[in-house]
């Protein structure tokens, strides 16, 4: 028996549930947010002034009092020691799209050889981990190494739980010792602060003064692969790289898609349970769970919440996934194409914007023709996404993307809106002169009559377009599954910031302080940009051909490729644009762009190191031992004179040569060197992944015809299958 072989065996044996917790007597929704250091726990543990301090930042995002910290890090110590924390973490997000942590305990020996508890409001706010070793572009050299941690006060101090004790996490800003932002939080927060501003002109020039913080909504739905961890662990590309390096098509994918809502298999909805539990407990609102397209994949997807806090629960969300699948036996596969041939994975960024008194500002209602505010707020993304199609392609731009954009299971790499049937009307009567009426939503006869009538929505879904109205919010589709959503979500708040500053500015120049004027202002505004934008419109299926050539012709880019997108990042006109709104500066855009090339270079790199090893070390040898068997097979055959086949013997011997060939090209295309890092990247795309690909598909012919005792590594039919 070879390890395979044991691995499946093995597996067969697994029990699904491997871990009993009695959900009876402890109900988990009862459980939400028990270890977070929230609003509710605060009013109780601080005084009422600080308290007031500490929302009125949070709610409103207005300027933190330092003052208060000694004080909120007293009650946050007390809560946690009372939860068992004995350490404290500065968590924090930095390029590489990963978590960070620097942990210290709380321990401090006193004179006489004890040890007391102590946590002050200067380590409350502010840290100070090693900058260098983080992936800064630039900006940082080696041996100019200080950084700094920020308490971000709008997202809420949690305790990370283990069995052998528990942390206080508090998320923070991670910033250079020059002022530079080094990570992905600090950019969110300062264009939700962008957004904001321009927002409330609009609201001011509606009526509303009220000045209540708007702030950016994100859902963001998280698919993911689970795959057993024993035959991962004889899998060396997908524990390197995150995806499969080789593997044959099993003969049955998703042909019959019998996965999609399918019934959840028991090992799997225990580890749901259990992830969601974990996430309950952190405040984080998961809701909807179920099986995706592909075998072997599923999606978790939670309520919306601020743009902000949205995002480092997605991470945690991410973080908690892999952890507790490991629980489970299993590895949480991430990557945005971990097995070629089947759909890979995405993560839908769900977007909006609002307060508690106006709603959600993207909410059409019943008739969205009479909703001036909507449809300013709505021509505003029209609009930005379409001067700023680019910069959406870039910030959605990595090696593991790729595979996913224009490979007709996502959206094409071209941006486009879908806006549905009754919106795409409202906004053609905008262009013909004016609205007058909205297509109506219907009711549904089912047939049946013992079936309740189903009230219909006023349009379609569209599964294929990568920026797509879906009611009451923007799904911005085109995002990996193992990226961060803060960069598309700067990315449209920016742009958004600067279409609404452009519309009020419009706005209020043809009102010129008379409000009488209001609503003809909003109606040639509104045709204006339909007219110059309303290219960025398409309804149809983004999928196909005619769609690309159409495209072509409305002159919507069509960036395919991460080297062809990321320079986008350093454009004159997105340079322009998150200097004016205070969200990034040249200096940091270039350090991004930096960053990024680099990460996609050495992901390549990474596959294609990793490809030529298991190619010589693996595949190689696999093949050379069956070519052995079948000469050997082939000679005695011979010796007692009997008619014998050398067939697969002659194909497997011209297998192996071509392997040794295209193993030898691709080493040769990874000799390439440059120093220009978008040479190099481009060569990496060009020459690298193809030799790459080459490779794969002769060990995949291997794979076909190598006795299957002999193949050492796990198949697809075994990974996306077994469970
Ligand atoms: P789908 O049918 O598109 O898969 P899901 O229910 O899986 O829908 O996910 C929809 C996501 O959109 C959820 O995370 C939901 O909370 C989110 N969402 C709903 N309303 C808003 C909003 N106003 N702003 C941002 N996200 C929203
Ligand atoms: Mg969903």
């Amino acid at each position: 028996m070879n390890a395979r072989s044991k691995a499946v065996a093995a597996i067969n044996q697994r029990k699904p549930v491997e871990t009993t917790i009695n959900f009876k007597e402890v109900y988990s929704i009862d459980r939400f947010g028990a270890n977070v250091f929230s609003m509710s726990v605060m009013k109780k543990r601080l005084p009422k002034d600080i308290f007031k301090s500490v929302k009125n930042t949070v709610d409103n995002f207005t300027k933190l009092d330092p003052a208060i910290a000694n004080v909120v890090a007293n009650a946050m110590k007390d809560w946690a020691i009372e939860k068992g924390a004995t350490h404290y973490a500065h968590v924090f997000f930095p390029l590489t799209g990963a978590t960070a942590e620097k942990h210290d305990s709380f321990l401090v020996p006193d004179l006489s050889g004890n040890a007391i508890a102590e946590f002050s409001g200067k380590t409350l706010i502010q840290g100070e981990p090693d900058a260098s070793s983080f992936p800064n572009g630039g900006l940082r050299q080696t041996f100019e190494a200080r950084g700094y941690t920020a308490w971000d006060v709008t997202s809420p101090a949690y305790i990370m739980e283990n069995p052998n004790g528990a942390t206080l996490c508090i998320p923070t800003a991670f910033l250079s010792w020059t002022g530079e932002a080094l990570d992905k939080k600090t950019p969110i927060l300062r264009s939700m602060q962008a957004l904001n501003t321009q927002a409330q002109r609009i609201l001011k020039l509606f009526g509303d003064h009220s000045n209540k913080m708007i702030a950016a909504t994100c859902g963001a739905e998280q698919e993911y692969f689970l795959v057993d961890k024993l035959l991962i662990s004889l899998r060396p590309d997908i524990q390197a790289t995150g995806r499969a390096l080789f593997g044959a098509a099993s003969p049955k994918g998703q042909e019959f898609d019998d996965h999609y809502f399918g019934a959840i298999p028991d090992r799997v909805i225990a580890f749901m349970f259990d992830v969601e539990r974990e996430l309950y407990k952190l405040g984080i609102p998961v809701k909807t769970r179920h099986n995706e397209v592909a075998p072997g994949q599923f999606e978790i997807a939670p309520i919306f919440e601020t743009a902000n806090l949205a995002t480092d629960h997605q991470q945690l969300t991410m973080v908690t996934l892999k952890k507790v699948a490991k629980k489970y036996n299993m590895e949480c596969l991430l990557h945005e194409k971990p097995f070629a041939g089947v759909n890979g994975s995405g993560k839908h960024v769900n977007y909006s914007l609002g307060n508690e008194s106006q709603g959600n500002l993207l909410d059409p209602g019943e008739t969205p023709h009479e909703n001036a505010q909507f449809l300013v707020f709505c021509a505003a993304i029209i609009r930005g996404v379409h001067k700023y199609s680019k910069l959406l392609r870039a910030v959605v731009a990595s090696a593991g993307n790729d595979h996913r954009l224009g490979a007709n299971e996502a959206p094409p790499a071209i941006i486009s809106i879908f806006l549905g049937e009754q919106l795409a009307d409202v906004f053609e009567q905008i262009k013909n002169g004016g609205a007058k009426s909205s297509k109506k939503a219907g009711v549904m006869n089912i047939g049946v009559d013992a079936l309740p009538p189903l009230p219909m929505d006023a349009g379609d879904r569209n599964r294929t377009s990568p920026f797509a109205f879906t009611g009451n919010r923007f799904e911005f589709r085109a995002v990996g599954a193992d990226q961060s959503v803060s960069g598309p979500l700067v990315a449209i708040n920016t742009i958004f910031a600067e279409s609404i500053d452009y519309i009020a500015t419009e706005i209020e120049k043809i009102m010129a302080g008379d409000a009488s004027k209001l609503n003809s202002a909003v109606q040639d505004v509104l045709k204006k940009i339909i007219d110059e934008h309303g290219a960025i419109i398409f309804n149809g299926d983004n999928y196909t051909d005619e769609w690309h050539k159409e495209a072509a012709r409305r002159g919507l880019p069509n960036l395919k490729t991460t080297p062809e997108a990321l320079p986008v990042l350093v454009d004159d006109d997105v340079k322009v644009l998150f200097e004016k709104y205070a969200v990034l500066s040249t200096v940091e855009l270039d350090s991004r762009y930096e960053t990024y090339l680099e990460q996609y270079i050495k992901k390549i790199a990474v596959e294609s190191k990793v490809t030529v090893e298991m190619a010589d070390t693996v595949a190689y040898p696999a093949a050379c031992r069956y070519q052995k068997e079948l000469a050997e097979s082939c000679l005695k055959m011979k010796e007692l004179g009997l008619e014998y086949d050398d067939v697969t013997l002659k194909d497997l011997s011209s297998l192996i040569k071509g392997l040794k060939s295209a193993v030898g090209d691709l080493k040769k295309k990874m000799a390439h060197t440059s120093s220009d890092a978008l040479d190099e990247a481009k060569a990496c795309c060009g020459q690298i992944a193809p030799a790459m690909k080459n490779v794969r598909d002769v060990v995949d012919q291997l794979e076909a015809i190598v006795a299957d005792d002999l193949w050492p590594l796990p198949t697809y039919q075994e990974m996306l299958f077994l469970k």
